[in-house]
């Protein structure tokens, strides 16, 4: 399923490889000409839903870098990091908190590439680690799951080294001195003279440091900087929101499925801001709105699933925390995630910073440090989940199939596509008056007249355009024309006077 939609993303122009030509960037995408219009749909829809229907919610676009002490504070310089371990048999590199979960002390099969490989580690792995093996085909039986609870996702052993941790910021530095000069100054002064293993790397790591700012890895924090700024401004009230949706990244170990975990990437996140004691209310809250404005555009409602966080999970200073799951094709994995953060980030940055980040309360006459509940989402993330969920093969009567993407209208990159049958008679000329009456109304509509009508049909099927209207010879004689529906494919006549007004419509309805 996977590949379908990646072929159809890049064949579609929906997404690309990053730098394809030289061989690829791995784990970075580009958004080609319909998947811009998706991912800005979405997000757009986002930003109306989340900022302007509601009137305590107010927006922000931040800076992608900021001071360093906004990470150092946020405990992203020290903890923004994954548990890093290696399989010792088969040197797969994963992230702790994504392998496969086992009961400690229950059986851990190590199933290894063929018959060959399974022969060769029945020699080495006994000794080296104390166990007694035997092989069955490539399968080696005998070991069991460590008190981790956790083994190999790719073999399965459940030899690993320690976890260690790998920071996710990409960093980089700011000003006209490069760290590496001041690197290359501190080692003709000799002050690392003499120094090896820990030390050495801390002093080089220090020089390094010198004037290094970070890619934000999450839009969030921006909106806690900024907390007293956007409060005074607007005069804003308890609860309020403050929303901001754009690029994050994070160098990440593995990337994979596609869009799905990238190293740069587009977040939507509001951070809303409650008092002390209605915090768990809000959380159900957002929990509730943000999964019915997911299913709100899909056709697979039943995809999307809650999973409340286990304490075990639970970031130290969070009280809930619910992700908003869908069901890829290769399992359930999250999309959103909703957490209520209590008053911590606030009160970090309060104490970092110097500067109180509270509220006056003019109810009781005090000053309080309001809790926030985070509904943080992926936007390229949110966007392979409709691209799934828009996918269909359908077959039809005449026995061939079509390919179409059930895009909700909103999303949809094209609304309505105006299809002169032929290109000569003046069909041309009528169907751009179309398109043109269109764009006076804010619709993406696009003029197509290339191939055969019937491929026409079959390729904006397969683009997800909601409907197509053809100028044909009736046209010229009643100024009647075709509007034919993506789904159902059926065809009825109306005036072309009222074609905005009818599509507009149906856009609303739907
Ligand atoms: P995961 O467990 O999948 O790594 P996370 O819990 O680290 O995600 P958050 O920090 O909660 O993610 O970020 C909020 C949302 O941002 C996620 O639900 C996801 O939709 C999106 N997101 C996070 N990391 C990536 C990434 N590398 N690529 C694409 N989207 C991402």
């Amino acid at each position: 399923m996977m590949q379908t939609i990646v072929s159809l993303c890049k064949r579609r122009g929906f997404v690309f490889q990053s730098s394809e030509i030289y061989g690829g960037l791995k784990s970075a995408y580009d958004y080609g000409p319909l998947g811009v219009e998706l991912k800005r749909n979405l997000m757009n829809a986002w930003w109306r839903d989340m900022v302007h229907r509601r009137e305590n919610i107010v927006g922000l676009d931040a800076s992608i870098i900021m001071h360093s002490k906004v990470w150092e504070a946020s405990g992203h310089l020290a903890g923004f990091s994954d548990p890093l371990v290696d399989c010792k048999v088969c040197k797969e590199r994963f992230r702790a908190d994504k392998a496969p979960r086992r009961e400690p002390g229950s059986p851990a099969p190590i199933v290894l590439p063929d018959k060959g490989v399974a022969k060769a580690m029945l020699e080495i792995l006994p000794a080296r680690f104390g166990v007694e093996l035997e092989r069955k085909g490539k399968t080696l039986h005998g070991a069991t799951v460590g008190a981790r609870g956790y083994v190999c996702p790719v073999c399965g052993s459940p030899f690993l080294s320690d976890e260690r941790q790998f920071n996710l910021m990409f960093k980089t530095s700011i000003g006209p001195v490069s760290p590496v000069d001041t690197l290359a100054q501190a080692i003709e002064r000799g002050e690392l003279h003499n120094m090896e293993g820990r030390d050495l790397r801390r002093a080089i790591e220090d020089r390094l440091n010198d004037g290094a700012v970070y890619l934000r890895p999450e839009t969030a924090q921006s909106m806690f900087v900024q907390f007293l700024n956007v409060l005074n401004a607007m005069s804003m009230k308890l609860p309020f929101g403050i929303a901001q949706m754009g690029r994050s990244f994070r160098n990440e170990i593995t990337v994979e499925h596609f869009i799905f975990r990238s190293c740069e990437f587009e977040q939507m996140e509001m951070e809303f801001f409650c008092e002390p004691g209605s915090d768990e209310e809000w959380t159900t809250y957002w929990r509730d709105e943000r999964m019915l404005w997911w299913k709100k555009f899909s056709n697979h409602p039943e995809r999307f699933r809650y999973r409340p966080h286990e304490k075990s999970e639970l970031a130290h200073y969070a009280r809930a925390c619910f992700d908003i799951e869908y069901e890829y094709p290769w399992g359930w994995g999250e999309l959103e995630g909703i957490a209520n953060r209590t008053d911590y980030d606030l009160r970090k940055h309060s104490a970092a910073s110097g500067q109180k980040l509270e509220y006056f309360d003019p109810v009781h006459k005090k000053k309080i440090t309001p809790y926030v509940i985070e509904p943080a989402a992926g936007a390229t993330r949110g966007m392979l989940v409709y691209l799934l969920d828009a996918y269909e093969e359908e077959k039809l009567e005449s026995g061939d199939t079509r390919v179409v993407m059930r895009f909700h209208p909103e999303l949809a990159p094209i609304k309505v596509a105006v299809l002169p049958l032929v290109k000569k008679n003046g069909m041309p000329e009528k169907a751009r008056t179309v398109v043109n009456a269109f764009f006076e109304r804010g619709i993406n509509a696009r003029y197509d007249e290339q191939h055969a009508i019937g491929r026409r049909y079959r390729r904006h099927d397969e683009i997800g355009t909601p409907f197509c209207l053809t100028i044909d010879g009736e046209t010229l004689e009643n100024d009647t024309i075709t509007i034919r529906d993506r789904d159902t494919m059926k065809q009825r006549r109306i005036s072309i006077g009222e074609a905005v007004a009818e599509v507009e419509a149906l856009l609303q309805s739907s």
